[in-house]
């Protein structure tokens, strides 16, 4: 029999309604599991753990991603695969930051969470947890190994690689999409793993690493945006890394206010990384005039990086002592299956 480990974070499917102000706040973990009685029914040892106090993902910490990620090296050689509860909101943050923390995987680690809190009758919680439990269980009748290596998201009948996806939707069931990646798996009336798309890690154990940088910052372009406002954070000692969100394949207003605060920057020894706001396409510097500056001074193309990837790709590498010569290098290098090499 297989041995799961649960881990609850929070998120809509274990919350309830405040009776006063009707709004929706975290629960506990035994509220999740007493809706879900099929649970028992699964030919499944399922152990459960949840954060001291769980919380709405909008609260989500670098501090929350060291704890989880110390909850599963503890358990790692105890468990067969890891189901993480969490929010939607932020999960793609955190399943990516997790990819990048933990490498070297063998085994699982699949997210889920809801859009609707599994005590409400039409909830999607039900089907996503007891699937997101299936697929961590999987293995290979031949070799005995996981069928998932790696970190992945499971919402709404499809598992996407945890560092390639995105909530896409506030409302809708299907909250997630993975524009740049196809799916891992799909579950229909049985799973169907796409084994030819499933991560393979070359290393040959497990290795962790938990510090980030909080140094790491965000802008994204919008028609008329007052680069000027901007000029603090393009101090290299505030921000060792700026992520810039342009339009289309990585293109932005010729600006000579934007074009000296980069210039600047990137001479002190600041990196900035040029992802596309566009959901799915990469970034190409020079297809058009209008990215030839980034070229020119050094901006590095995030190519098919999600935001919630980047931005935690460079929380990571900042986190350990590296040169700059070394992050350039491994930003803009496929670590975990993150882009395309
Ligand atoms: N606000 C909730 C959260 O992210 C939404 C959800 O769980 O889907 O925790």
């Amino acid at each position: 029999m297989r041995t799961i480990l649960l881990i609850y974070t929070g998120g809509t499917i274990g919350m309830i309604k405040d009776p006063q102000s009707g709004e929706l706040r975290s629960f506990d973990f035994a509220y999740v599991y007493d809706h879900v009685p099929e649970l028992a029914r699964l030919n499944i040892n399922l152990k459960s753990i949840s954060l001291p106090k769980p919380i709405d993902s909008s609260e989500i910490t670098q501090e929350h991603w060291k704890n989880l990620a110390q909850i599963i090296v503890e358990n790692y050689e105890v468990y067969d695969g890891f189901v993480v509860l969490h929010g939607s909101d932020t999960m793609a943050f955190t399943s990516s930051a997790l990819s990048f923390m933990l490498q070297g995987l063998k085994k699982p680690i699949i997210f889920t969470g809801s859009q609707l809190p599994i005590g409400t009758i039409r909830t999607d919680g039900k089907e996503n947890l007891i699937t997101a439990i299936e697929i961590a269980a999987a293995f290979d009748e031949k070799t005995s190994e996981a069928i998932v290596q790696e970190v992945a998201v499971y919402f709404e009948y499809s598992l996407y690689r945890g560092n390639r996806c995105s909530k896409i939707s506030a409302n809708q069931f299907e909250a997630f999409e993975s524009p740049n990646y196809p799916s891992l798996a799909v579950a229909g009336v049985n799973i169907e793993y796409l084994k030819d798309r499933l991560f393979r890690t070359k290393k040959s154990a497990l290795t962790v690493q938990s510090s980030f940088s909080n140094q790491i910052a965000l802008i994204k372009l919008f028609p008329g945006i007052p680069f000027e406002l901007y000029k603090d954070l393009f101090n290299i000692n505030n921000t060792k890394a700026v992520v810039i969100e342009t339009y289309g394949t990585g293109n932005a207003p010729s600006s000579a206010i934007l074009q000296a605060l980069i210039s600047a920057y990137i001479s002190k020894g600041g990196l900035v990384l040029n992802v596309t706001q566009c959901s799915s396409g990469s970034v190409k510097h020079g297809a058009y005039q209008t990215s030839a500056f980034f070229q020119k001074v050094g901006v590095i193309s995030a190519n098919d990086l999600t935001t919630e990837a980047a931005l935690t790709k460079l929380q990571y590498l900042y986190g350990q002592n590296l040169s700059i010569d070394e992050v350039k290098k491994q930003v803009t290098t496929s670590l975990v299956g993150e882009m395309l090499d």
